[in-house]
């Protein structure tokens, strides 16, 4: 019996878009190997959706991985000079088919959508609209964008863009695609992120292949080069003309999610100008020099630990090594293992080495904290291989605020580090010393310096660590799965 027991302890990831105008190229092809490389951002579910200009759109969605999802038949279905695709993992709107993108709108014109983040009004424009007669097929605010798109009077579409994006509240990187063009766009504050990249031609006859990605490490994959990060508030345009881009939702602070650096994000993917390999061992190197303690090995937790651990080794002089090897094939969606099996725990998924850990004092570094079940599994298993000392570094600082946009991080009560000081997490953790990197410290990784920790702090979100939300009025807003909670009050 399969279950939907999930063996993830941290921030779960939200979704990755990817949109492509490429008359020269197989455009369905180039979006399945584009959400391969952004499988990272979302397992539940994957789609894409291809139009021919002037002609027909199809789309294919169904849950599962990317490789699952498509074959080469479905693939040589998708047919046109156009694509959009997406992976989920659900924010709002729960697992289930229907919630599974992109979503496609059928009403003044045809429209698919691909969503990444979570509108904070997603509520009100829910009912709004079902008071003017739509029907919704889905719980997810993305279905609400696609439907404002897709009812806009407005003539052109970036025209509906500019419209509507005025009347979201909340996270949005969004590509879109009609029969004429593909259309990216991101919230005035830019909290999750997008790229633009393009594919040059071979020729100078062939024009370039523009394309948009939740990240960077989508265009490598399919021969693109990255550009720039589209702007908070931006409009991209993608038509037979080329790229257009307009400014839109008038000008706000960026507030890219801090997360994104230290967690996200996959290591090889570009953000600000930063390779996120290089700024999470610049992490690894301020925890040690914030926290540094007598010890014999440093050991990460694997994948999430692996880059900080590098940084923090080097600063400390100190030998690394992998304590933990980890079964990289534990699917969210998994088989019970059944009251016998789960005495053994987190061993599905990680194993301790007592040759590397016995009678060592360990440096053990993650990214972050949040319940701290985990965590607290893995003191156990390496005091049980025979740790000596156990000193756990983590390169974020505590989690004691909920995230309203578009990452599941749990209530503030299931936050470990909430009302709790970080003596009181050590101790409930079992671990001899415990340092949370400071935001300070996060933000001179990724910055470069403590000169530019300042600035870059002005255009980052970091309010699940700080609790300052840059939209007014976040905290009043209505929390994950809010849609579909409300809906039967709704529908009454
Ligand atoms: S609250 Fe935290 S996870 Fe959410 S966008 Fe801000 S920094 Fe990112």
């Amino acid at each position: 019996m399969s279950s939907h027991t999930d063996h993830r302890d941290g921030p779960r990831d939200e979704c990755g878009v990817f949109g492509i105008y490429g008359p020269e190229h197989d455009v369905a092809r180039l979006a399945y190997f584009a959400l391969f490389a952004l499988q990272h951002r979302g397992q539940e579910s994957a789609g894409i959706a291809a139009a021919a200009r002037g002609g027909n759109m199809m789309a294919i969605r169904d849950q599962g991985l990317v490789a699952q999802v498509f074959d080469e038949h479905t693939l040589q279905s998708l047919e046109g000079e156009m694509a959009i695709g997406h992976v989920r993992y659900s924010t709002t709107g729960s697992s289930q088919w229907q919630n599974a993108q992109p979503v496609v709108r059928d009403d003044r014109r045809t429209l698919a959508l691909a969503h990444n983040g979570n509108l904070i009004n997603a509520v009100e424009l829910y009912a709004e609209l079902r008071d003017e007669g739509v029907e919704f097929a889905s719980t997810s605010d993305s279905e609400i964008i696609a439907t404002l798109l897709a009812r806009h009077p407005a003539e052109r579409i970036e025209d509906a863009v500019a419209d509507v994006v005025s009347r979201l509240r909340g996270a949005f990187s969004t590509v879109a695609l009609t029969d004429e063009a593909v259309i990216a766009f991101r919230d005035p504050y830019g909290l999750r992120p997008l790229s633009l990249g393009v594919i040059e031609p071979q020729d100078d006859v062939r024009p370039p292949a523009y394309c948009i990605a939740s990240e960077s490490c989508a265009f490598d994959l399919i021969g693109a080069r990255y550009l720039r990060d589209v702007q908070p508030g931006e409009v991209i345009i993608l038509t037979e003309g080329g790229l257009r881009t307009r400014t839109v939702g008038g000008a706000q602070r960026s507030a890219l999610c801090v997360f994104e650096h230290i967690y996200f994000a996959r290591p090889d993917s570009r953000m600000g100008g930063n390779v996120l390999q290089v700024s999470r061992a610049r992490m690894g190197e301020i925890l040690w020099r914030e926290a540094p303690v007598e010890a014999d090995v440093v050991i990460p937790v694997p994948d999430s630990g692996n880059a900080a651990t590098r940084g923090l080794a080097r600063a400390a002089g100190l030998p690394q090594d992998d304590g933990f090897i980890k079964n990289r094939y534990v699917a969210r969606t998994f088989i019970q293992p059944g009251q016998e099996l789960r005495r053994h725990g987190l061993r599905l998924k990680f194993n301790p080495l007592p040759e590397v850990v016995a009678g060592k004092r360990l440096v053990v570094v993650d990214d972050s904290i949040v319940r701290g079940n985990t965590t607290r599994q893995i003191v156990a298993m390496l005091r049980e291989a025979g740790a000596k000392e156990i000193h756990l570094r983590i390169s974020a600082p505590p989690i004691k605020h909920p995230c309203h946009y578009g990452i599941d991080m749990s209530t503030r009560e299931e936050m470990i580090a909430h009302g709790r000081t970080v003596e009181e997490v050590a101790a409930e953790l079992g671990c001899d010393s415990l340092h949370y990197l400071s935001m300070e410290g996060v933000y001179e990784a990724i910055g470069g310096s403590r000169e530019a920790s300042e600035r870059t702090r002005s255009v980052h979100c970091d309010a699940c660590f700080t609790g300052s939300y840059p939209l007014a009025g976040t905290e009043a807003a209505h929390g994950k799965h809010a849609l579909e909670a409300q809906l039967p009050l709704i529908r009454a």
